[in-house]
């Protein structure tokens, strides 16, 4: 039961984003005494709601954190992610097939960051800023606050995505990398038309200097009326399916676009003018877009960093190993991320190994997957960003 002697083992986590809540899950299974500590104010603070694909191996580290109850409901929230992937052009005239696939589960990030929060009550605090930390000389790690205030911990994770202030003080010198920006993300309620867009795994328009990429989310089930009958105590968001879409611009217009961040609307209307002229669906597809959940897209991704020696503080997610979208691979080895820390953890709470050790065996090995999936996603950035 504890880490040291005569004391339980306390575990603090910056960030309840997928990566932290999913660990904080599984170490409240394993009765560890956690607390993550959120920079934003509420669960509902900002844009979160964009299509999260997961492959099989971020699934089974998803649901091996998640308690078995709500396994049942995770299911209804996630929709299907297969099917042939269709090339056409502004016209929606077909211009190849490039072979049907099957890319897994879609999920929702707002919904599923939201089905995280279950049961973790008090144990999440948001209004925390994560500033930095203190090591101690008795082997304990104090986190800092932004408003002043501190918490005292046995180790404290680093989830607290690509701009993580753990990181930076832990490792100085890790570089992220940011990709010029040329892309949106929108999504727009799925009604019949514009499912018909997209019939399979997702539909790739190329249109002259602009690309658009298409793709559904489709909850099984409503997510907030499957939580009212699934599980009860949990709040899911009263969302319905979408249509996801990125475009990617012409490069002396994206900067322009990108900087526009806080005003969809008129990037919106400038996209209109930018397709004037292409097929109706995705003209009308662009002007029903949903203004809260539609933003320009940011890419960044981390250089390789070595093994640093370790401490009494650690890393998992985006706040290590970012990477662009193009492989869908972020969540998903954030999910592992998260499995695998648990894993070593629960053995610590449970006497059969040390804390250093345990932490150290998790970071070798979630170095090798985060970064092989970093340098993934940068060899299928062309397929993201497809050619004019
Ligand atoms: C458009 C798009 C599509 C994507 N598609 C996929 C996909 O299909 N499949 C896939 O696997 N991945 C996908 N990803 C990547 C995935 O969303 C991320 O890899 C994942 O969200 C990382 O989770 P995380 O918990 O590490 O970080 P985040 O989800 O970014 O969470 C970090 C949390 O830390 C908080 N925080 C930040 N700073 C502090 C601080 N100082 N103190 C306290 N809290 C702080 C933030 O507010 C946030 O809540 C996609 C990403 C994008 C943008």
């Amino acid at each position: 039961m504890t880490d040291r002697e005569g004391r339980d083992m306390k575990v603090m986590v910056a960030g309840a984003g997928i990566g932290g809540l999913c660990l904080a899950q599984g170490l409240l299974r394993a009765g560890v005494d956690v607390r993550v500590y959120e920079r934003e104010a509420g669960a509902q603070s900002r844009y979160q709601g964009f299509r999260i694909g997961l492959n099989a191996q971020g699934l089974a580290a998803l649901r091996e954190c998640l308690p078995p109850r709500l396994h049942g409901l995770l299911d209804a929230v996630t929709g299907p992610m297969s099917g042939e992937r269709r090339v056409v052009d502004q016209h929606l005239g077909e211009l190849r097939l490039l072979g049907a696939v099957d890319g897994g589960t879609a999920t929702d990030r707002h919904v599923l960051r939201q089905l995280l929060l279950a049961g973790l009550g008090d144990r999440v605090e948001f209004g925390r800023a994560v500033v930095g930390y203190t090591e101690q000389e008795d082997g304990t790690v104090v986190a800092h606050f932004s408003d002043g205030s501190s918490a005292v911990g046995d180790l404290l994770v680093g989830a607290d995505g690509v701009g993580s202030a753990v990181r930076r003080q832990l490792l100085p010198e890790a570089e992220v990398v940011t990709l010029p920006g040329n892309a949106l993300l929108g999504r727009t309620p799925l009604t019949e038309r514009f499912a018909a867009l997209v019939p399979g795994f997702g539909t790739v328009v190329h249109g002259p200097g602009v690309s658009m990429l298409l793709g559904r989310m489709e909850f099984r089930r409503p997510p907030r009326r499957a939580a009212a009958d699934l599980a009860p105590d949990v709040e899911l968001p009263d969302t319905g399916s979408y249509l996801r879409w990125v475009v990617m611009l012409p490069e002396p217009l994206a900067p322009a676009l990108v900087a526009l961040a806080d005003d969809w609307a008129t990037v919106r209307d400038r996209l209109l003018a930018l397709i004037d002229g292409w097929h109706p669906d995705l003209v009308e597809l662009v002007r029903q877009s949903d203004v809260g959940n539609s933003s320009p897209l940011t890419v960044r991704y981390a250089k390789p960093v070595p093994h640093w020696g370790t401490r009494r503080v650690t890393l998992l997610g985006d706040a290590i190993h970012p990477m662009p979208p193009s492989a869908g691979q972020g969540a998903n080895t954030a999910f592992r991320d998260a499995a695998l820390l648990c894993r070593s953890l629960t053995a610590v709470q449970r006497g059969e190994a040390e804390l250093p050790a345990a932490v150290e065996a998790y970071e070798r090995r979630m170095l090798d997957h985060g970064f092989a999936a970093v340098a993934e996603s940068l060899e299928r950035l062309p397929d993201f960003t497809p050619a004019r």
